[in-house]
């Protein structure tokens, strides 16, 4: 299975090239140390840098700043590949997203500086929003960025942050103004090295995506400079949060079919060969169509998808509609692969079996990104005019 349909137009013979890249250097670098990265709740330093060395994440970047030039396809590429081998450890999505603020919102001098850094994997991005107090509601965030001098002084914590706990570049949303509710949030790069305040907090215990670094940050009176603000002024962070979430939430979608293929793939051959009462359990009739419905849900989800890769292409992607690839992703990925589980019996549950694996990190695609909630509130509204 590959991401595009038969009919997709959003992608060129280059999008083929790149995909056979990918699937190669995965097969090489990833797949042999993904149970090592889910020990050690992270993936290593060099495997960014063996990334940023093949190109993987320059796609999006324009050639002034060291880049390819294209846009979402080659990351939408690469995410759904990664899905595909059943990895939740690399934290691409996020550094894709924090790429894609950066192209959006910041200075020359600020692309200039972090766009090489982020597509060579010499540096890792993070976003961070969530803090212990608020997480759906973002316009509550409690971090606060007060002016002094020429610098921002900030104070105040995050939780949940992918990439956290080796973050070089963090966008993080802050208040700069705290009578205000969305007007006054405004989002600031915050560059960690030798930061004075900053501390990260001990690994996140997760009950999937084991090798993916999750981590609380904690800000004590951290000195940044002014410059250092995304965008013109401050108060536009809510709107620029609002603007970028569309490329979040789809990504979510392109994984889940990822995952999803993979999931069939690895129950078909169980199933071709595990035999109960004399029979394939290929050969039982609730196998089959327990399976046929799957995959009528994965090719549903794989045109959506495809249209919303063409939509993000064309700079046509609204809230809605990527809330219902995020919403309709996740929870379609969660449904077949709870199916897929149960085909394999006492073997699903156990971790020696990828089944039970993709189980465990599905789970949190409902949650993260905006819960499926927030998504169906979001697309309410769209229909609520
Ligand atoms: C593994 C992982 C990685 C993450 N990575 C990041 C990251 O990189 N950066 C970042 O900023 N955050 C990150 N998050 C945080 C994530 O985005 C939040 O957990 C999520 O937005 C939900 O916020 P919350 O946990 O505070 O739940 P709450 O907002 O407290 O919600 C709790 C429940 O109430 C429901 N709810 C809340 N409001 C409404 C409403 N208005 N209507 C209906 N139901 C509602 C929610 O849907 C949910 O079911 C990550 C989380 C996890 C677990």
């Amino acid at each position: 299975m590959t991401l595009f349909t038969q009919t997709s137009t959003w992608n060129q013979e280059e999008h083929l090239l790149f995909t056979d890249a990918v699937k190669r250097f995965y097969a090489d670098e990833l797949v042999p140390n993904m149970p090592r990265y889910d020990a050690e709740g992270m993936v290593d330093r060099d495997f960014w840098q063996k990334a940023g060395e093949l190109g993987i994440m320059g796609g999006s970047v324009p050639e002034e700043y060291e880049g390819s030039g294209g846009s979402y396809g080659f990351d939408s590429i690469t995410l759904y590949e990664q899905g595909k081998i059943g990895d939740g450890s690399w934290g691409y999505g996020i550094q894709s997203i924090v790429i894609h603020y950066l192209v959006k919102y910041a200075s020359h001098d600020q692309k200039t500086y972090w766009l090489p850094r982020l597509i060579s994997g010499k540096s890792i991005g993070a976003l961070a929003m969530t803090e212990p107090g608020c997480g759906s509601d973002v316009q509550s965030i409690k971090t606060q960025a007060q002016k002094k001098g020429n610098h921002y002084q900030i104070s105040g914590s995050k939780t949940f942050i992918t990439n956290g706990g080796s973050a070089d570049l963090i966008i993080l949303a802050t208040k700069t103004d705290p009578t205000k509710g969305a007007k006054g949030v405004s989002l600031i790069l915050v560059e960690t090295s030798e930061l004075e305040g900053f501390r990260r907090g001990p690994r996140m215990n997760k009950l999937g995506q084991k090798g993916n670094d999750t981590a609380e940050l904690f800000f004590e009176d951290v000195m940044v400079p002014q410059t250092n603000l995304l965008g013109k002024e401050e108060g536009l962070g809510f709107y620029q949060l609002m603007k970028q979430l569309p490329w979040e939430r789809l990504l979510i979608g392109i994984t889940a079919l990822g995952i999803i293929d993979l999931a069939l793939e690895q129950t078909i051959s169980y199933v071709q060969e595990r035999k109960a009462f004399g029979k394939r359990l290929m050969d039982l009739q609730n196998t089959r169509f327990k399976l046929a419905e799957a995959k009528t849900k994965a090719e549903l989800l794989r045109t959506f998808i495809n249209d919303c890769i063409q939509r993000i292409e064309n700079n046509q992607l609204d809230a809605a509609t990527a809330s219902m690839a995020k919403y309709w992703g996740s929870e379609t990925q969660n449904h077949i692969i709870n199916e897929c589980l149960q085909l394999h019996g006492g073997y699903g549950y156990i971790l020696d079996y990828p089944i039970a694996r993709l189980y465990a990190d599905s789970r949190v695609q409902m949650i993260y990104g905006g819960s499926n909630e927030i998504m169906k509130e979001l697309i309410a509204r769209s229909i609520d005019t």
